[in-house]
């Protein structure tokens, strides 16, 4: 049993408290390498900004859980080396699939879990949630829960199509299981390929796909019934059109890839949203930035020579994210 206070790590009650009063929302970035997590590192260190460092089952598969995990303790360290005397860091497993799971990275040194039983029948969904946060809270690790289907891909969580969290079960979800936070659908979506063509409309001024808007009145009947207690919205990526540009610029073939526009999530982060995910914004960053050396320096085979600028290109992104979307700064 790993004790995650002992290695420097938080968990998120407090950090939910004060954003969900300051309307902003905490950056949670999926990290699966040591240049995402350097990257994320340094972009909340210069911001000043907490930060959930997430890992998702396929990361934990990729990665190796146990490197993954020590990997985040010596992220606490690196913050400190970097100037930061109190990092605000949390180490969070993303889409939880089994009591199992979740109970693996609790006892790993995890300061917070996600258990999403979203899939499942809704008193199923409550009983395994129940039994997470029941472990969980044991040790003082916070729980998120989730309730409505989200579209789209990412690593094995997958659905075609999105149903939206019924506001007239958040009350009884949020009582039954105990939950700390509550992960919601109200229209983003996994992955790159948010949207099909069908669903969106064409911008006339540049031709580009224009997604379908969050709903917004799901939202506001949520924090009705919630007052103050904090949400959460996964697949929130936006999929900037110039990174897939360049990759596409580059030799690849990324096709209509649309994101959540974000003025949209900024107002997401204004109101009792205090948890945004973001993950394939990186991925695209990464890869944009890999293929653009690769093309200019044909001659270069030193790992190094190249994930530098991408790492460069990712912590760019993520101090964009915190300062102009989710309004995450100066706030340790
Ligand atoms: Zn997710």
């Amino acid at each position: 049993m790993v004790d995650y206070k002992k290695i420097g790590l938080v968990n998120t009650r407090e950090m939910f408290k004060k954003a969900v009063s300051g309307g902003y929302a905490i950056p949670a970035f999926n990290f699966n390498n040591m240049e995402q997590m350097q990257a994320i590192i340094m972009a909340a260190v210069e911001t000043k900004s907490p930060v959930i460092l997430q890992v998702s089952k396929g990361a934990r598969e990729y990665a190796n859980p146990t490197l993954l995990r020590y990997m985040a303790e010596g992220a606490v360290e690196y913050a400190k080396e970097l100037g930061c005397p109190n990092p605000q860091i949390v180490l969070h497993l993303d889409h939880g699939d089994s009591f199992e799971t979740c109970k693996s990275c609790i006892d790993m040194g995890f300061s917070s879990v996600m258990y999403d039983g979203s899939a499942l029948p809704y008193e199923e969904n409550i009983r395994i949630s129940r039994q997470v946060v029941e472990y969980a809270h044991k040790y003082d690790v916070t729980v998120e829960c989730e309730l409505g289907v989200l579209a789209g891909v990412e690593d094995e969580v997958a659905s075609e199509v999105s149903h939206y969290t019924k506001p007239e079960e958040v009350i009884d979800f949020a009582t039954r299981t105990g939950c700390d936070s509550l992960a919601i659908s109200i229209g983003t979506s996994h992955g790159a390929y948010k949207f099909k063509p069908e669903q969106c409309t064409v911008d006339p001024k540049t031709g580009r796909l224009l997604p379908p808007p969050l709903a917004f009145d799901v939202l506001e009947a949520i924090e009705k019934k919630l007052p103050g207690f904090p949400i959460v919205l996964h697949g929130s990526s936006s999929v900037p059109q110039d990174e897939v540009d360049t990759i596409n610029a580059n030799g690849g073939a990324l096709k209509a890839a649309v994101g959540i526009p974000e003025e949209q999530l900024r107002k997401a982060a204004k109101s009792a949203v205090c948890k945004i995910n973001i993950d394939s914004d990186s991925r695209l960053a990464m890869t944009a930035a890999i293929r653009k050396h690769l093309a200019e320096h044909p001659d270069h085979f030193d790992p190094r020579q190249y994930l530098k600028p991408a790492r460069e290109s990712m912590k760019k992104m993520y101090i964009h994210k915190i300062v102009n979307v989710l309004g995450s700064n100066d706030k340790l």
